[in-house]
């Protein structure tokens, strides 16, 4: 039995009839960029969130950094951000001449308020909060501290699409929020798209016109900004996938849950979650100390896995040059244990089947 990490092509099939006529209307309106099929998305994506505005961008990186850009946190001063990431959370900040600061995560691999805390300098303008692997952060605690210190808070939503914490979804705590729509994220595109949402008028106003070369009318442009728009394909068919989002979170919560309950082998870590949290299991990531045996034998028994991320952020070669004592962070540390199983809206009962029966079979 072959069981995938994720399949796109199964997904397509499914909405074959709905997606080819969103497409092929697109070209006949040649609403290529922008357009109604942009402003539907954003009003009902806008709406499922439950925030006033979104603005459709260019991908997930550009809607961090648009984000960031609008907020004008004062030039040089510092952003927490958590050590296990995609790099384009930190690469967001570096992009606006701010200062990265890594905060470490605990064990469910989200960044935890104390390590927030102790990241905390007389410089810090802002948190950069990743709700990592679809699971929602503490906002509690996150924003309690942001309002202590007087601090922006970001949220990146890049794999949360949906998630919530105490019923709120993920990307309504914050001043702004981020999402990807890159074909792999929970709700994908079929290229690349991202959006910003938020309640602020102000804010979502300047995120539209820096998206749009500082645009406020055709040829007026109030301020310099850059090209990161939606294009209209994109938009019609993440507003065709956007029907089946729910059901496709219940069915990797089904998933998740099968995980959960019937992996039984002491050498295989679980995910750490809470009451308080909706996830939406973008990732399913598992922990073993012996995680190159374990990856070999899935994948010579057909079962294909992931990393995220094999190399915590303050630890690759890009972050070289960074000033900050990172040494002990447990992003570092048990970077080597990560392993990502199948997750999505694919799998069958018999492929979870196999999975965990192959998993509590193994030894070293
Ligand atoms: C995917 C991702 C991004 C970037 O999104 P792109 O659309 O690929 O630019 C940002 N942050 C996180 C946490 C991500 O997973």
């Amino acid at each position: 039995m072959e069981v995938k990490f994720l399949d796109l092509k199964k997904q397509y099939i499914s909405i074959q009839e709905e997606i080819d006529a969103v497409i092929a209307n697109v070209i006949s309106d040649t609403a290529f960029v922008g357009g109604k099929y942009v402003a539907s998305f954003e009003r009902n994506f806008a709406d499922y969130i439950g925030t006033q505005h979104c603005i459709g961008v260019g991908n997930g990186t550009d809607a961090l950094e648009i984000a960031l850009w609008a907020l004008e946190l004062p030039e040089g001063s510092e952003v927490i951000v958590p050590a296990n990431s995609f790099i384009a959370s930190s690469e967001a900040i570096s992009r606006n001449a701010l200062k990265v600061r890594f905060a470490d995560v605990g064990e469910d691999y989200l960044m935890t308020p104390e390590n927030i805390r102790a990241q905390i300098t007389e410089k810090t303008s802002a948190i950069m909060v990743v709700h990592l692997y679809g699971q929602p952060a503490d906002m509690d605690d996150i924003l309690a501290i942001a309002n202590e210190y007087d601090l922006k808070v970001i949220e990146d939503c890049a794999q949360a699409h949906g998630a919530a914490y105490r019923g709120e979804k993920v990307a309504t705590f914050g001043d702004i929020a981020t999402f990807s729509f890159y074909p792999g994220k929970n709700l994908g595109a079929y290229g690349d798209g991202g959006a910003i949402v938020t309640d602020d008028n102000a804010l979502a106003e300047k995120c539209r016109m820096l998206s749009n070369h500082g645009r406020s009318s055709k040829f007026g442009h109030v301020m310099e900004g850059c090209n990161s728009r939606l294009d209209g394909i994109q938009a019609a068919v993440l507003d065709v996938k956007l029907n089946s989002l729910e059901e496709w979170i219940a069915r990797r919560n089904d998933a998740a849950s099968y995980y959960l309950n019937n992996i039984t082998n002491p050498l295989i870590s679980l995910p750490k979650t809470g009451a308080e949290k909706k996830c939406v299991w973008h990732l399913f990531v598992i922990r073993c100390s012996l995680r190159e045996e374990l990856a070999q034998y899935l994948k010579t028994n057909g079962v294909q896995t992931g990393i995220h991320y094999p190399v915590a952020l303050p630890d690759l070669p890009a972050y070289s040059a960074h000033v900050q004592e990172t040494g002990a962070f447990f992003a570092s540390k048990t970077a080597h244990e990560l392993l990502s199983l199948p997750m999505g809206e694919h799998l069958e009962q018999e492929e979870l089947e196999h999975v965990v029966s192959l998993l509590n079979r193994f030894q070293p």
